[in-house]
């Protein structure tokens, strides 16, 4: 049934089609893009290119529907039903979307003697600019405690449990991220609400998880939700970031003040729509079998260690979910050089750092991610030159 599926999706992106030696393997950092978002590209571009304004022209008003019919999809597509009391500004991806919440929101919001919880071992992004936030205010006079969001090292993600120790009744803001982007694990992010209590605003890193899976803020019941249009099969330069604008001073819509990436926003608008139309339900169970498929791989071969507690979809095993990402070393051949290795049989992994804050950063390790036009047929390859290094 998802072969079936799947079978017509992969043929949709021309880079993947032109380059049939090639493997890529690196959809966690930037995700490729389907014929329909470079044909809603060149079709805004020849027919309506303009800046947005009201009612002068056609092509500026088409301009003005495709920016506010995005703001739509993009609820939609977060299972946002409450148009009135949201907001969506479009960004240059998640990293600005976070800044934004920190810089523009969260510093307006807190008093001295505040406490805010925020993750030290996700990415980067979604870790300085809480820090920032708090030091802008330091400079003010207003002191805010900043408390580091626990984690759960037997199954990878925050531990819940400890974080209720950690909320007090001067808890204002919990940052969180939905699908960490070394280990792919699922954070357990819908249970901080139930953990934190409706008063605590909650802002979501979601740039690892919308476009691969199903991501509503009513289920996760949370205030902000920042992601990358880039890693969603739309152009580079493009994000968005949700609000719920029932608590606080809502952050003000920047769309109009200045000149909107409007290119951005009308790839992110159909690249949401591919998406629609391929279902992210099975998206994400195609992507979660891949990875499974290749954990299970790897396990099997003793030189190399998964990282992050990953285990397999095995009937019987307590699953923690992992999606699309795949983290790993090889005990006795450096990361790089592995990296370099996997080239010369086509396959472009990311290899480094991952850009992650805390105490895993440093150390060195090969990172597969996948999206919805990888096959099968490449993880087998790929375990299978792997097998041969073992
Ligand atoms: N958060 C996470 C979890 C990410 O994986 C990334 C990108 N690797 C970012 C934030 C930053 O995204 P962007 O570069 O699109 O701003």
């Amino acid at each position: 049934r998802l072969a079936a599926w799947h079978s017509g999706l992969r043929a949709e992106f021309p880079i993947i089609t032109r380059h049939p030696e090639l493997a890529y393997l690196d959809s966690a950092a930037t995700a490729q893009k389907p014929r329909a978002v470079l044909d809603a590209v060149q079709e805004y571009l020849t027919t309506s290119n303009a800046n947005a304004g009201r009612g002068t022209y056609p092509w500026a008003n088409r301009t003005t529907a495709i920016i506010e019919g995005t703001r739509n999809r993009v609820k939609a597509f977060l299972d946002d039903p409450s148009p009135d009391t949201s907001e969506v500004h479009f960004t240059s991806g998640t990293t600005e979307g976070l800044r934004l919440v920190a810089l523009d929101w969260l510093v307006h919001q807190l008093r001295d003697g505040d406490e805010i919880i925020v993750p030290s071992a996700d990415h980067q992004a979604n870790i300085s600019p809480w820090h920032e936030a708090v030091e802008v205010l330091a400079r003010q006079g207003t002191g805010v405690t900043v408390r580091a969001m626990p984690y759960q090292l037997s199954s990878g993600d925050y531990d819940t449990e400890a974080l209720a120790g950690l909320v007090s009744s001067r808890t204002r803001f919990v940052a969180a991220t939905h699908v960490h982007h070394v280990y792919g694990g699922d954070m357990n992010v819908h249970r901080i609400r139930r953990t934190v209590g409706p008063d605590v605003t909650i802002c979501l890193d979601a740039a690892q998880s919308v476009g691969h899976l199903p991501v509503s803020m009513k289920a996760l019941d949370v205030d902000f939700v920042a992601f990358s249009g880039h890693k969603a099969l739309a152009l580079p330069g493009s994000g968005a970031l949700w609000s719920r604008n029932a608590r606080g001073t809502p952050l003000t819509p920047r769309g109009w003040n200045g000149t909107p990436n409007t290119v951005g926003v009308a790839s992110l608008d159909a690249a949401l729509e591919w998406l629609e139309r391929a279902g992210l339900e099975r998206v994400e169970e195609w992507t979660v079998r891949l990875a499974a498929r290749l954990t299970d791989g790897l396990r099997a071969l003793p030189p190399y260690e998964v990282l992050g507690c990953q285990r397999s979809l095995a009937a019987d095993s307590p699953v923690q979910q992992r999606h699309g990402i795949v983290t790993f070393r090889h005990r006795a051949i450096d990361s790089v050089d592995l990296g370099f290795i996997l080239f010369s049989h086509g396959f472009m992994v990311r290899t480094d750092g991952l850009c992650q804050g805390g105490a895993g950063g440093s150390r060195s390790s090969v990172r597969v991610s996948l999206h919805v036009y990888n096959s099968r047929e490449e993880v087998d390859r790929l375990l299978g030159v792997l097998a041969d290094l073992a």
